[in-house]
């Protein structure tokens, strides 16, 4: 039987899933995998995974063995499938020559390795609306600037803050500026090439946390000259358990090893002080690799490297006006926002339900409408929180719940997802 208390999560109902999902969904070029009768719009938590991703794993399943570890052809075609799936996982997100290109288990594990391999003295930047992993990994003495209004705030904030620190708090010592890409909560985007210009212009680095931006738009290293990355397969049509830092060398072959262990060495003497760390990104990955998860992980990023991503785009924009559109139609539904409404976003959008409680709505959907959405504070507990005093402020009303809905599309979403969920809550008015 199932443990009831999952993460805290009480589960209220037990669904019957059919054994083996189709893919009944969308046109998608990514054949997006779907479970019929399902409706997922919890696409920002993990997305569905990608046909292209599925072919992957089960090809290479049969070849399955060491990677970095073995003479045998099986275990050199697993080594050569990781390091080309490096390669094109770098090439995805525009990494430069140099440039090292980390596998990790996630975003967080990637925040947390580049937190790790700071110089001594580094002052982190971040704003308050980050989700807790771009917020929590930061070494004490980390400045986290307000939620800003608008954008153009949150460049002028930074400007100021790194002008204070480069001028009068700490000189010469280095910096890095911490940003989301597009919001977990409220899919807004953020001014990442400008704030990178900031950064630049304060002799700052930055780090752009594209959880949520890498499934939705392409993102380039070069091009925005931001000088780290980090994403999540699971988020990107990939299965679980595979994610990347990227970017410069310097600090992380300065840095000790994120993990201490096998693979990450190039030599290892008797006494016990007597090591020394490989450097590229062998340092941070010891331990047997993920090689499936590499696989699957970089088998999206090229589907997705071929694909039109503007026309992928415009079709997300189509639905999520749509669903926005729908949502403000309905009085007792009020959205969450930190910028303009017309402020560009990814598609999700946080609301909540007055009168209602948001776990009970979440329930309800998923019991009476089997459509799947998230409830909470989403990981960015100062921002939602903050987001939800803002909209009961903004709306008037004194009975918004303290926790919010969150609905998010992606490559597999239709209209008529989009058309059930706000039907759906049109009822509880
Ligand atoms: N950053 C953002 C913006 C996210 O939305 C998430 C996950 O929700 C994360 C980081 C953490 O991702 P993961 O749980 O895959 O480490």
């Amino acid at each position: 039987p199932l443990d009831p208390e999952v993460s805290g999560m009480t589960l209220t109902f037990a669904p019957s899933l059919p054994a083996r999902p189709t893919r009944p969904v969308g046109a998608d070029p990514l054949g997006v995998l779907g479970v019929p009768g399902q409706i997922n719009l919890d696409y920002a938590a993990s997305a569905p995974c990608a046909r292209a991703a599925a072919d992957a794993v089960a090809e290479l399943l049969p070849w399955y063995a060491s990677v970095h570890r073995g003479a045998g052809a099986l275990s050199r075609r697993c080594t050569l499938a990781y390091e080309r799936a490096r390669q094109t996982v770098g090439d995805f997100v525009g990494a430069r020559a140099g440039d090292h290109v980390i596998f990790t288990r996630n975003t967080t594990d990637a925040l947390n390795l580049l937190a790790r391999a700071l110089p001594a003295g580094t002052t982190v930047v971040t704003f308050a609306g980050e989700h807790h992993a771009n917020l929590l990994p930061w070494p004490r003495g980390s400045v986290r600037l307000p939620v800003p209004e608008s954008p153009a705030g949150a460049v002028r904030a930074l400007d100021a803050a790194l002008g204070e620190l480069r001028r009068d708090a700490r000189p010469g010592l280095p910096v890095l500026v911490a940003v989301t890409g597009a919001s977990n909560v409220t899919g807004e985007r953020w001014p990442v090439a400008e704030l990178a210009r900031v950064a630049r212009r304060h002799a700052a680095r930055i780090v752009v946390d594209a959880a949520q931006l890498a499934p939705h738009a392409p993102v380039d290293l070069t091009a925005l000259d931001v000088d780290y990355l980090a994403l999540s397969g699971h988020k990107l049509y990939a299965p679980f358990g595979a994610g990347v830092l990227v970017g410069r060398s310097d600090w992380l072959d300065a840095a000790p090893p994120y993990l201490a262990g096998g693979g990450a060495t190039g030599h290892v003497g008797a006494a016990t002080h007597d090591v020394r760390w490989a450097t590229g990104p062998a340092r941070h990955e010891a331990g047997t690799p993920n090689l499936l998860g590499a696989v699957a992980l970089a088998a999206v990023c090229a589907a997705l490297g071929g694909a039109d991503r503007d026309a992928l785009h415009a079709r997300e924009q189509r639905l999520l006006a749509r669903l926005r559109t729908g949502l403000a139609a309905l009085p007792h539904v009020v959205e969450l926002r930190t910028f303009a409404p017309d402020a560009p976003r990814v598609g999700i959008v946080s609301f909540v339900v007055a009168g209602r409680n948001s776990a009970e709505v979440a329930a309800h959907l998923a019991g009476a409408h089997q459509i799947g959405v998230r409830d909470g504070l989403f990981c960015a507990h100062p921002l939602a929180r903050r987001l939800l005093t803002e909209a009961a402020a903004r709306s008037g009303r004194r009975d918004l719940p303290q926790t919010a809905l969150r609905a998010s599309i992606g490559l597999g979403s239709t209209v008529a997802e989009v058309d059930r969920l706000v039907a759906a809550l049109a009822e509880l008015g």
